[in-house]
């Protein structure tokens, strides 16, 4: 292993100069802090202890080869200490381990450094992203992780910045805006590193914007390449690496409508795999926008490059191939989910592969040389297509699943939860197993026609928000009631495209998988556990309990001859948000938990009880309780179907400050918990539509007290 000195380089200078006088963790990082270059992270598999980049390693496998905690002794397996963040949002990065720290983000795009070995915090960066912007974010304030290079920790701020920290004293080096922050864009996204530079995508495709990755030099942070996901609307070129290729392939795949004005979406917000065997990079595509194919493309085309996996040259950015796995999407079907690069045996011939487990339910495996589709079957519950055809590489869609060609609705399974999501999936070698974290969520889709865009709100299909919200009564209640599903733990031959093995988890309880080399599996669940099967059968070996959701995937790492588990734990995310009754603890802040054999630390408890309904003695017409019904669309993304949150976020039938109209009032209009991410909407929303809004949420919190009543009485009985 070598580790450079620090070049005296911008950038690289600021570090050397702080470097003097500061004795916090010289005695762990005496090599300098995240020295990590293209060679060391190329040969990660020599330094199995380590966890530099997403995944464990380039290949992004979330396999830990260390097997000193394995089936024999997991059971003596403990806490060995915890940190608390300051942020009480959803947790679903993994952290990286480099030279005696581990770094992690947490939600609103915070950073930490911690001693790996005593769990001192070293620093914390805030970088102040305005409350305001959770409007523009579909599925929580969440950040998936960082980067290292050379010395810097790279964070992507949900405000748009890709920023570059000093790994030993967690300050600014330096910072680009790297999207347009007038309109909608977010990122939550982590950012990869290779070849001295630092890529970065981007989220909103919710919301309509034009989704892109950009690639800067890791040392300066200036621009070095652009590849825009979808064609400019105006085919005009936009100066970037994606200009040939639009003109070429990708803009004739896109009829006439929406998507000019919205941009099409595509947006990379997880999945950006760089692959150092053909130096590519490859990236998982975002969802179509509006979600509906006939209002955003009039039914024609297959919208090149959404739905995707799509690779580009590392060094450029020019286009190399893509596999489309979702031509002319209807569903939210992103394909950004986690991409696994590695070589199987098929057919007698070793292949170099990716890995992939989209939205959509199928399984591909993709011969990553050129794109080629190898094998695909389902791995979920899958109702729009029956199937791959391998010839062609594309879909056979079921006709009722056009429901913008048929008129009508279409109960979709999955849907836009998608049957894998963000949680990241594993694949051991020892097994040569995937383990996927699966859930099947229904979802149902209409195009009533009337899709008009707005800018800056959410342009996906206004059909879907008003049937699926909670209106008054108790036939969306109903609806909302369908919606409880099902998830488990899948091991997943990707050779023979069968399952292996599986773990009902009854409802949903998706959470990122860590496999390991002493034939384990981990995986957190929403009430708090963090559980440890047999990566060979799926035995459960081992199971903790604390007081906060685990949904993010877990990591290993090696110090001074003991192997530890570290795992974010705090739930958020969609699932959190739009998936109603999952059994989940819900704590007052988030937290990173890590274990070892016999270890022996407390955790005190922070969850969150879960308050009674309170209803205000006020009176509200019908009339009003209607508009507030039809208001709530623009609240449904955090406040959740029929306000169910999980009590993730404030469940307004619940709230105090529902009962007060003054109070309510500052809140929704003149946002006095902006600071909490709560925006304010008084330049979209009058006096009397805040109250429309409370005489709804009031209308449900009566609904709420009704049924706890009935349930208290049942349970007295
Ligand atoms: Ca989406």
């Amino acid at each position: 292993m070598t580790r450079t000195l620090l070049r005296c380089v911008a950038g690289g200078t600021a570090v050397l100069g702080l470097s003097i006088g500061l004795g916090a963790g010289a005695a762990f990082a005496a090599g300098g802090f995240a020295q990590v270059d293209g060679k060391r992270l190329i040969s990660a598999s020599k330094e199995p202890g380590s966890w530099m980049t997403r995944g464990g390693s380039y290949y992004e496998t979330y396999f830990s080869p260390l097997d000193k905690i394995n089936v024999n002794n997991v059971s003596k397996l403990g806490l060995a200490w915890h940190g608390d963040f300051d942020t009480d949002r959803g947790q679903q990065a993994t952290p990286l381990f480099i030279d005696g720290v581990l770094y992690t983000s947490t939600s609103w795009s915070k950073v930490y450094a911690y001693d790996a070995a005593t769990g001192k915090e070293l620093w914390r960066y805030d970088p102040k992203v305005p409350g305001s912007i959770a409007k523009s974010v579909c599925c929580d304030v969440v950040n998936r992780g960082v980067a290292a290079w050379n010395g810097k920790i790279f964070v992507g701020t949900l405000d748009g910045r890709l920023v570059a920290l000093d790994a030993k004293t967690g300050k600014e080096v330096w910072s680009q805006v790297t999207v347009d922050q007038s309109k909608p864009y977010t990122i939550t996204g982590q950012p990869r590193a290779f070849n001295g530079k630092v890529i970065i995508g981007n989220s909103g495709s919710e919301y309509g914007v034009r989704g892109y990755v950009t690639a800067y030099d890791a040392e300066t942070g200036k621009p070095a390449w652009r590849f825009f996901i979808t064609p400019n609307p105006n085919n005009q070129p936009d100066g970037a690496a994606s200009d040939r290729i639009h003109r070429e392939l990708g803009y004739s795949t896109w009829g006439d409508g929406a998507w000019k004005q919205t941009g099409g979406g595509g947006t990379a917000w997880d999945a950006i795999v760089y692959d150092p065997d053909f130096n590519q990079v490859i990236i998982g595509t975002g969802n179509a926008n509006p979600w509906s194919w006939k209002s955003r493309s009039g039914n024609k085309g297959d919208n090149l490059f959404v739905g995707s996996m799509l690779a580009l040259d590392a060094d450029t950015g020019d286009y190399r191939w893509h596999y489309q796995e979702t031509p002319g999407d209807d569903w939210d079907y992103t394909s950004v989910q986690p991409i696994i690069l590695t070589e199987l045996s098929i057919n007698g011939a070793k292949r170099k592969v990716a890995l992939h487990a989209p939205k959509n339910g199928f399984f591909y495996v993709v011969d990553r040389q050129n794109g080629k589709l190898l094998s695909a079957e389902k791995f979920a519950t899958v109702n729009w297509a029956s199937g791959v055809d391998l010839e062609t590489g594309r879909p056979v869609v079921y006709e009722q699943a056009r429901y913008g060609v048929t008129g009508g609705d279409f109960l979709a399974i999955p849907g836009p939860f998608g049957a894998h999501n963000w949680h990241p999936m594993a694949f051991s070698p020892k097994t040569n197993l995937v383990y996927i974290p699966v859930q099947n969520i229904p979802f149902g889709y209409s195009d009533d026609g009337t899709f008009k865009y707005t800018a800056g709100h959410g342009n996906w299909n206004l059909a879907i928000t008003s049937a699926q919200n909670g209106g008054p009564g108790d036939e969306p209640e109903r609806k909302i009631q369908a919606m409880r599903t099902e998830g488990h733990l899948l091991a997943w031959d990707p050779v023979r495209q069968t399952a292996a093995w599986r773990v009902n988890h009854g409802g949903v309880a998706s959470a990122g998988v860590l496999a390991t080399g002493g034939n384990l599996v981990f995986q957190g669940t929403p009430d708090g556990k963090l559980v440890a099967y047999r990566a060979d059968n799926g035995q459960k070996v081992w199971s903790w309990q604390g007081h906060d959701a685990i949904i993010a995937g877990a990591m290993s790492y090696m110090l001074k001859g003991e192997q530890y588990i570290a795992v974010l734990a705090g739930f958020g995310g969609s699932n959190a948000l739009h998936v109603p009754f999952i059994n989940a603890k819900v704590g007052t802040h988030g937290r990173i938990l890590v274990f070892k054999l016999d270890g022996k630390a407390t955790l005190p408890s922070n969850t969150k009880p879960v308050l009674n309904a309170v209803v205000a003695p006020d009176t509200f017409t019908d009339a009003q309780v209607k508009k507030g019904g039809e208001l709530y669309g623009n609240c449904v993304f955090c406040h959740g179907f029929g306000l169910h949150t999980n009590n993730m976020l404030p469940d307004l039938r619940r709230s105090p400050i529902a009962t007060s109209k003054d109070a309510f009032a500052d809140v929704v209009l003149k946002g006095s918990r902006e600071n909490k991410g709560m925006p304010k909407w008084g330049d979209q929303l009058t006096a009397d539509d805040a109250e429309a809004l409370r005489a709804f949420i009031q209308s449900r919190a009566k609904l709420l007290k009704r049924d706890l009543e009935a349930e208290s009485k049942v349970s007295r009985n």
